[in-house]
């Protein structure tokens, strides 16, 4: 199991069209980092991370040039040893940010290397709990004009959704609250319907809006105010009982921990391609456990449905509106709008490397 080789790539992916949120300005591309690890006797495992569209070459950059160099010769099947000596690694640049997003895509390469040869799916390795889990459609759409907002909704429906989450955050409040009206409406009240504002809002006007939002059923307001604000979202829940939502923008497990202790969340969302990958997922996830909050995803629908499904929690798959699904070879499947995790070994997530090819940047 010795790591004889690491090989990095970048890619610049366009999206079918500009998605906006409250912060993030337009995406209009997402970025792919890969990293494929060998070991002597020939078996590979592929880990990726993805981007809004920056930060791709900086991360490619410590994977190539300061994570490869320090995995050659390790032993591959030593992934918790690797992991926590790859914090200490790059810890004065590191403990988050970059590093968190390099760190997940070698750690998500192993995972998929000990799945490979030990024959187990993800969704086993990972607790194996259940083979599926719940699912629901997030929108990027702060910039559709609301026909296209409702639009957008039907569709979610009609691919076999049952839940569906939208971006907040519109110029006013009035716009928003209009905005959240019209898809309650559109979609009835059996429909599970969240609401994401990417810390658009500051705490009074997070209080405010979740106070208008109230009666139309908010499963949960995700990411109302920054994220490092932890005591901010425990202001907002106390004031309004309002059920918050975070976890895509904590990258360590300290950050976890800030949030558990302080932030009266009632679900956890750790990004396995960022909180540094299966390792940092599982160890979130078992960090929220005994609390009973959900622990759930974001992003990689393609891989986190094997985590939610697999570890014992009632969490949500995100299915994310970046279009990855049409360059791996398995689309997420939905059963009665549950997701179901790939059966194969490994992480399940195959790279159609020739539909990539056209994109690549390193
Ligand atoms: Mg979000």
């Amino acid at each position: 199991m010795k790591i004889v080789d690491v090989r990095t790539s970048l890619f610049r992916v366009p999206l079918r069209e500009a998605m906006s949120d409250a912060r993030h300005g337009a995406h209009t591309h997402f970025e792919l980092v890969t990293v494929t690890i060998a070991v002597a006797d020939g078996s590979t495992g592929t880990g990726y991370t993805y981007t809004g569209g920056k930060g791709g070459h900086a991360i490619y950059a410590i994977v190539e040039h300061e994570m490869a160099p320090f995995l050659i010769g390790r032993d591959a099947a030593d992934i918790d040893g690797i992991y926590d000596d790859l914090w200490w690694h790059i810890h004065y640049v590191g403990r988050g940010g970059i590093t968190a997003f390099a760190t997940s895509a070698v750690d998500i390469a192993l995972w998929d290397l000990k799945g490979r040869r030990e024959g187990k799916a993800l969704w086993q390795l990972a607790g194996g709990a259940s083979k599926t889990a719940r699912a629901y459609r997030g929108g990027i759409d702060l910039n559709f004009p609301l026909p296209q907002l409702l639009a957008n909704v039907e569709g979610y429906l009609a691919a076999g959704f049952n839940a569906v989450k939208i971006k907040v955050g519109q110029p006013t409040l009035a716009q928003d609250v209009e905005r959240v009206r019209a898809v309650r409406e559109l979609v009835g009240p059996d429909v599970t319907f969240m609401v994401d504002a990417n810390y658009g809002f500051d705490v009074p006007r997070a209080i405010a809006a979740a106070q208008a939002f109230t009666p139309f059923d908010i499963h949960w307001f995700e990411e109302p105010i920054e994220p490092d604000d932890y005591l901010g979202h425990a202001e907002i829940a106390h004031a309004t009982g309002v059920p918050l939502a975070m976890g895509e923008n904590l990258h360590t497990l300290h950050e976890f921990g800030y949030a558990l202790a302080q932030a009266e969340l009632s679900f956890i969302q750790p990004d396995a391609s960022n909180c540094g990958g299966i390792t940092g997922w599982l160890r979130a996830a078992k960090l929220f456990g005994p609390s009973g909050i959900p622990v759930c995803s974001h992003g990689m629908q393609e891989l986190h449905v094997s985590l939610v499904a697999g570890f014992p929690s009632d969490g949500w798959v995100e299915a994310h509106s970046f279009d990855i699904d049409q360059y791996t070879t398995r689309p997420l499947v939905l059963e009665n709008a549950y997701a179901v995790a790939p059966g194969e070994p490994g992480t399940g997530v195959t790279f159609d490397w020739i539909r990539l090819e056209p994109h690549r940047v390193s």
